[in-house]
């Protein structure tokens, strides 16, 4: 059985998952990175967003 790999840091982790409490991620500073990404790449979406992939706006009615 291959030891664990943190996807961070690529640090081997021996033994079991169990023995870490930021499983699957080393360390706690590992998790937080994570998250960081993870938060970053939401904000990137959402603000690339080109504005010609909004929905047009409805034609105002100019009937009476
Ligand atoms: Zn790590």
């Amino acid at each position: 059985m291959k030891p664990m790999r943190c996807p961070i840091c690529d640090t081997p982790m021996p033994g079991n998952w169990q023995d870490y409490p930021d499983y699957p991620f080393c360390s706690k500073r590992c998790r937080t990175i994570d998250l960081g990404r993870w938060l970053n790449e939401e904000y990137r979406i959402v603000e690339a967003a080109p504005e010609e992939d909004r929905p047009p706006l409805p034609p105002p009615d100019e009937q009476e």
